[in-house]
C-alpha cells in the first residue's frame, strides 16, 4: 500500500459477525478511514434459512450497539421486540417429567436497552430479522464464495469461485464453522465432534398448546428437559403471535425446538436410516428416538404433539406459516473448535471472528454474542491501524480473542457432555437433580443479595 492511500479491509461472511464488523469499520471512518469490502456466498439474503431465536446478553447488546450507527439499531425491535406481558426472559430446567430443577431469576426489562443494566439478562431475538436489520445499509456482494487467498509481504488477494479476485490489506474470516479462511490460515485446527446429534426446527405453536408448555415451565421462554439416556429437549419462543396466521381460531406463536441424543443410539439394531434432505423422513426420526428414549409420561406427548407440527416439506413451511422455512428440519452433529488447540496461531494479514475461530454449541447461547463482540474488538484494535503496526493490531485482538473463546469452548463442551451423560439408576438421577437445584439456589442466592442489597 502507498503512503496515504486507504487501507482496504475483505470481510468474508455476511452472517452476524461479518454484518457489525462491517457496520463498526464504517461507522468510525471519522477516526481511520477503510474501503470495507463484505462478500457472501449466498446469492440473496433469503437464499438460506436464518431461522431459530438466540439470547443476546448484555455483553452482545452492548457491542452491538458500539457497531451499528443509528439508522440500523432503530430496525432493531424489529428482532428484538420489547417484552410482552406473560413473558419471561430467562431459562426453565425440569426432569423428562417437566418436575422444575432450575429457574434462575433474571431481572426483567422493558427493552432490549435494559439488558445492559443488567448482570445475566438476555432478550430473545428472531435471528433472522438480526441478520435482515444488519444487512440493511451494508454493501454486501452476494454469490461470491471465497475459495482461499494468497499473502504475501504487500497484502492478501482473495479467490473466489466464480473466478474473480480481489486484493486487500487484511482478509477478516467470518465465514462461520466451515469456513476455508481457516482451514488455509490454521489448518490443524480440527473441529471436535461431541457424538451427540442435534435435530432441531421452526414451528408455529397454537396457543393452547403453548399454554400447557408455560405452566410447566412458569412462563419461561427457554425451556430445557433432562431425560435419562444423555437425551435433551429444549423450546424457545416470543409470545407474539405470528401476524396473518392463516389458522384464525387461535393466536399461533414462532416457536424453535430442537432435540438431542447421544449419537451412539443411531447405530443399534432397531434404528433406521435416516435421508436428511426428506423433512417428514427426519420428523419421524425426531419422534422415534423421542419415544425410544423418553418414557411415557405427559411430558413426552407434550413433545411429541410439538413435532408433529413441524412442516414436512419446505414448500409446506413457505405457505403456511408466513416465516419462511426452508430447511424446514436439521438433523446435524454437534461441534465445535477450541482455538487454542494448536500449538501456533501466527499472526498475520488473515484473522478470524466469531464461528470461523471458534465455533460452539448453542447449550450455553453464546455463539452469536461472541461473533458480535470479536467484531466490536477487532475494530476497534484496527483504529490503531497503520501500515507499519497492522500485525500488532492484529496481534491485540487474537490474543484476547484466543484466550476469552478458548476457555468459552471448553466450558460449554464439559456442560453439553455432562447433559449428554446418561444417568443410570435412582440414586444418579437423585445426585443429578441435587446438583442442578444447589447451583439454581446459589444463582438465585447471588440474583437476591444483588437485587435487594447492592440494588444492581
Ligand atoms: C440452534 C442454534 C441456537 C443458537 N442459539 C444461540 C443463542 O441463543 N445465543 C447465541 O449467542 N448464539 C446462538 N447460536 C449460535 C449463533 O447463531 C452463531 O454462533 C452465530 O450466528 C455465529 O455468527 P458468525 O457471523 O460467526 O457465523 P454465521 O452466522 O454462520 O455466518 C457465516 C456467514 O459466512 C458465509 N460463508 C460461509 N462460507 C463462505 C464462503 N466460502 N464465502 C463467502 N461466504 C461464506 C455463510 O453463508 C454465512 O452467511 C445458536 C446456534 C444454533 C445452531
Amino acid at each position: 500500500m502507498q503512503q496515504g492511500e486507504v487501507p482496504t479491509v475483505i470481510i468474508i461472511g455476511a452472517g452476524l459477525g461479518g454484518l457489525s464488523l462491517y457496520h463498526s469499520l464504517a461507522k468510525n471512518k471519522d477516526k481511520k478511514e477503510f474501503n470495507v469490502k463484505i462478500f457472501e456466498r449466498e446469492s440473496t439474503p433469503q437464499d438460506r434459512w436464518q431461522g431459530f431465536h438466540i439470547g443476546i446478553s448484555n455483553y452482545g447488546i452492548k457491542s452491538l450497539m458500539r457497531c451499528i450507527p443509528s439508522s440500523v439499531a432503530s430496525n432493531l425491535p424489529k428482532a428484538m421486540p420489547d417484552p410482552v406481558p406473560g413473558e419471561y426472559h430467562s431459562i426453565s430446567i425440569t426432569d423428562h417429567t417437566g418436575k422444575v430443577l432450575m429457574k434462575p431469576l433474571i431481572k426483567q426489562v422493558k427493552d432490549y436497552h435494559g439488558i445492559t443494566n443488567t448482570h445475566n439478562g438476555f432478550i430473545l431475538t428472531y435471528r433472522d430479522v438480526l441478520r435482515n436489520v444488519l444487512c440493511e445499509d451494508a454493501p454486501v456482494q452476494w454469490g461470491k464464495k471465497c475459495t482461499g487467498y494468497e499473502e504475501t509481504e504487500e497484502g492478501v488477494q482473495v479467490h473466489f469461485e466464480d473466478g474473480s479476485q480481489e486484493f486487500c490489506d487484511i482478509l477478516v474470516g467470518a465465514d462461520g464453522v466451515h469456513s476455508p479462511v481457516r482451514k488455509q490460515k490454521v489448518p490443524d485446527l480440527k473441529i471436535f465432534d461431541y457424538g451427540v446429534t442435534f435435530i432441531n426446527a421452526d414451528v408455529a405453536v397454537p396457543k393452547h398448546l403453548m399454554d400447557r408448555l408455560l405452566k410447566i415451565h412458569d412462563n419461561c421462554l427457554c425451556q430445557k428437559t433432562l431425560g435419562l439416556n444423555g437425551d435433551t429437549t429444549f423450546v424457545a419462543f416470543r409470545l407474539i403471535p405470528l401476524e396473518n396466521f392463516k389458522d384464525t381460531s387461535e393466536p399461533h406463536y414462532r416457536t424453535s425446538i430442537a432435540f438431542t441424543y447421544p449419537t451412539k443410539f443411531d447405530d443399534e439394531p432397531d434404528s433406521i436410516k435416516v435421508d436428511d434432505n426428506n423433512p417428514a423422513l427426519v420428523v419421524e426420526h425426531a419422534k422415534f428416538m423421542i419415544q425410544k428414549l423418553r418414557p411415557k409420561c405427559d411430558y413426552t406427548d407434550l413433545m411429541l404433539e410439538l413435532w408433529e407440527l413441524v412442516p414436512k416439506s419446505p414448500s409446506l413451511g413457505q405457505e403456511d406459516y408466513l416465516f419462511k422455512t426452508y430447511n424446514t428440519i436439521q438433523r446435524r452433529n454437534m461441534q465445535d473448535i477450541n482455538p487454542l488447540s494448536v500449538n501456533s496461531w501466527k499472526t498475520s494479514r488473515v484473522t478470524l471472528i466469531g464461528d470461523a475461530a471458534h465455533a460452539m454449541c448453542p447449550v450455553m447461547g453464546l455463539g452469536a454474542n461472541n461473533a458480535i463482540q470479536d467484531a466490536d474488538r477487532l475494530s476497534q484494535a484496527l483504529l490503531n491501524y497503520s501500515s507499519e503496526n497492522y500485525i500488532s493490531c492484529i496481534k491485540e485482538y487474537e490474543s484476547q480473542m484466543l484466550k476469552q473463546r478458548s476457555s468459552d469452548v471448553l466450558k460449554t463442551r464439559s456442560m453439553a457432555l455432562r447433559q449428554s451423560s446418561p444417568v443410570g439408576g435412582y440414586f444418579d438421577i437423585l445426585i443429578r437433580n441435587t446438583i442442578i437445584k444447589m447451583i439454581n439456589f446459589t444463582l438465585n442466592f447471588y440474583y437476591y443479595v444483588n437485587t435487594f442489597i447492592f440494588r444492581n
